[in-house]
């Protein structure tokens, strides 16, 4: 049957806090139980109003978490060059995504609506991965550090040793292959799509932690135009605890191997040449430790980081930096900085 993607038309109730970036008030808070009685501090997943991260959120958080910061605080203060490049990117990977599959727009009327695209998304692939086939856009959710995290793998596809390989595709304003800096970044974002993913058709990623972490009710019955889609795909599903379920069953049974190989492709975007492949190797004690370190940010155990003098050339380039309170104060000196060191 024809292979389609879904992406979403929200409706008015589909509007949900999850991703938003909207900041929280404060008085949407705990008070902290003892004698005091005073509020706690937001950590930046309250603050911005956030139930889960993206992958991306933690590979840009190594380029330099102050500009991941920056950037979601302060968007329209991106250099316009930045942004053309961004949106080109996303054009070639939407060309590429329609080589295999058409993409439609479907209705949803709740943000149970919205999480079921992503999971039919992925249900939808589930039998071309078995017959060998290759599939791209593929959502990807994971729990690392009790945080919920969600991705999207560019492709997956069966190399001629038949080892299940993704395929990161990165384009590039610039016709020459990136810095050891960047290569870092992304290597990092390909190894948690590999960690989040092997969790998934391992079994590790049971319906009920899905739906406490972002907060979704699995009884909530599914709109008209998502059952209809459910149904083309050949699922017969009335609420979301029951996509929840055939996920589960579908990525566990279904034989889908482990990742095998992660590559990453780097082309220059203008003339539109592949600039050169990089093999990832995994290793998943440094992944989990560098998630945890980010992550700790987030969960509000450390203050926010710049980057290193070491590697302050990347303020050169950084739209922020007229404004970086972490250039000024490392300017002043090492002793106007808070926070801990960061590890290395
Ligand atoms: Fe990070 Fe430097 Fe930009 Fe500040 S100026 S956000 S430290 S890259």
């Amino acid at each position: 049957s024809e292979l389609l993607r879904l992406l979403e038309e929200a409706g008015d109730d589909a509007l949900q806090p999850g991703h938003s970036g909207k900041p929280n008030s404060s008085s949407d808070l705990p008070l902290e139980s003892g004698k005091m009685k005073r509020k706690r501090a937001q950590t930046p997943l309250e603050k911005y109003g956030l139930n889960y991260l993206c992958v991306t959120d933690l590979s840009t958080q190594s380029w330099c978490e102050q500009q991941m910061v920056y950037g979601r605080e302060l968007p329209q203060q991106q250099a316009p060059e930045t942004v053309v490049l961004l949106n080109t990117g996303k054009s070639i990977h939407l060309a590429r995504e329609l080589e295999v599959h058409d993409v439609v727009k479907v209705h949803t009327t709740s943000k149970e609506d919205s999480w079921a695209i992503k999971i039919l998304n992925l249900l939808s692939v589930i039998p071309v991965l078995q017959a060998g086939g290759c599939v791209r856009e593929l959502p990807v959710f994971g729990i690392i550090e009790d945080v919920f995290l969600m991705g999207i793998i560019d492709e997956l596809c069966y190399s001629a040793k038949g080892e299940l390989e993704l395929r990161e595709l990165k384009t590039r304003g610039l016709p020459f292959m990136p810095s050891g800096a960047q290569k870092k970044k992304d290597y990092f974002q390909v190894c948690l799509y590999k960690y989040i993913f092997d969790a998934m058709v391992q079994g590790q990623l049971k319906p009920d932690v899905i739906t406490s972490h972002i907060h979704l009710r699995p009884e909530q019955p599914l709109g008209s135009h998502i059952r209809e889609h459910a149904q083309k795909v050949g699922f017969t599903v009335t609420c979301f605890g029951d996509l929840l379920e055939l996920m589960y069953l579908n990525m566990t049974l279904s034989d889908i191997p482990s990742i095998d190989c992660l590559k990453i492709e780097y082309s220059h975007q203008e003339s539109n040449t592949l600039l050169g492949t990089e093999v990832v190797q995994f290793e998943e004690e440094k992944v989990r430790e560098r998630a945890q370190y980010y992550l700790a940010y987030w969960k509000g155990r450390r203050e926010v980081q710049g980057v290193e003098i070491e590697e302050a050339w990347k303020c050169q380039s950084c739209s922020y930096s007229e404004i970086c309170d972490w250039r000024r104060k490392r300017a002043e000196g090492p002793e106007q900085r808070s926070g801990p060191k960061k590890s290395k």
